[in-house]
């Protein structure tokens, strides 16, 4: 398979343009064009996993945390960055960074840390602006439905957890061809006025190219007469953390007991007890100190995360428990989840799950 056939579905999960500005997702070495015929899945790509993915004759090893992260001056072997890029260079292994984009989708990084504490009713904690948008076109009425279906089948539309969501709304358009066109209805050079449904649908951003062109190829008109209009409001699905209940509310040493077991962990680092039950629950895996005021103002009873230096704590402020679980201990599961994405798709298609333990800090 083709690495771009095999990559499409995860950038469609998600799209690229959701990482932050300071990430490098994406593909990092190797083309587009190469075949693979199996990969390996992974947290960090180190050099160990490279010579794991060569043994097992893996030709792309898909992590979750990019190699190339700030930039490159030399490719010598210098440090453990070149030598993880020389290795996989030289066995022809491509590496593929699918990081932030991951973190800021509902279905993401996240969820998966809920699902293994059994979280319910998942939304976005902190959702990223800009990125909803509204399509207006006029269609005659013959072909409403026509360019409906077509917007549809290209992803706008949906809302939440509904699909095939828009407004129509009748009017009049008028227009006069012009020399050189081949008008669907009229003559040329005399105004035509003829019944035209005003179709308006929302989508997300990333799907507006393949959404323009599905209207413009079920639209009868030359002309297309539509507008574009960027939306204010928040899409609940796309953004930092995630936010969730409990199925039923735990004393706090439960809740930590169940961090513990859930991430295989030795010690929780937290913040002092409260004196209240933990419900709902905020989590960001990874590095999610900058999120611990939002966790607070949507009321969260625990914040989980990781990285929170000692001043971070401070910000609990008596107003939640703040508990880091490592930032290893909170993301080792993304690989199985990008796996079981991948399963869903390509059932056939050869992945394996890296067995190096990558995380570099250790407890004694
Ligand atoms: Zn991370």
């Amino acid at each position: 398979m083709k690495i771009k056939e095999l990559i499409a579905p995860l950038e469609q999960w998600a799209p690229r343009s959701l990482q932050e500005d300071y990430d490098n997702s994406g593909l990092q070495v190797g083309g587009w064009d190469d075949d693979v015929s199996a990969a390996l899945i992974c947290l960090d790509c180190t050099e160990a996993v490279v010579e794991e993915a060569a043994k097992h004759g893996c030709g792309i090893i898909i992590s979750h945390h990019p190699v190339i992260f700030r930039g490159l001056k030399s490719l010598s072997g210098n440090g453990p960055v070149e030598r993880t890029l020389l290795a996989a260079i030289r066995h022809g292994i491509a590496l593929y960074a699918i990081h932030t984009n991951l973190d800021n989708v509902v279905d993401g990084v996240n969820a998966e840390i809920a699902a293994r504490i059994g979280l319910e009713n998942l939304r976005v904690l902190d959702p990223k602006p800009g990125q909803l948008r509204k399509l207006v076109v006029f269609a005659p009425t013959s072909h409403a439905d026509a360019v409906r279906d077509a917007l549809f089948s290209a992803g706008a539309g949906q809302v939440g957890a509904y699909d095939e969501c828009s407004f129509s709304s009748q009017g009049l358009g008028t227009f006069r061809p012009g020399p050189g066109t081949t008008p669907f209805s009229g003559q040329h050079g005399a105004r035509s006025a003829d019944p035209e449904l005003r179709i308006e649908v929302i989508y997300h951003v990333p799907r507006e190219s393949a959404i323009l062109a599905a209207m413009h190829a079920a639209h009868p008109y030359e002309e297309v007469a539509y507008d574009i209009l960027q939306l204010a409001n928040a899409h609940q699905g796309i953004g930092a953390g995630v936010l969730g209940e409990l199925p039923k509310a735990l004393v706090q040493r439960e809740f930590l007991q169940l961090l513990k077991e859930a991430f295989g962990l030795t010690a929780i680092r937290h913040t002092a007890l409260l004196d209240r039950p933990i419900s709902r629950v905020a989590l960001c895996g990874g590095s999610g100190a900058f999120l611990i005021g939002k966790a607070k103002a949507a009321g969260a009873d625990a914040y989980v995360t990781a990285d929170v230096k000692y001043h971070e704590f401070f910000e609990a402020d008596g107003r939640l428990l703040l508990a880091d679980i490592g930032h290893y201990g909170s993301e080792q599961f993304t690989m199985h989840l990008i796996r079981r994405r991948l399963g869903e798709v390509f059932p056939t298609f050869a992945t394996r799950l890296t067995e190096t333990v990558t995380d570099p800090i250790h407890h004694y």
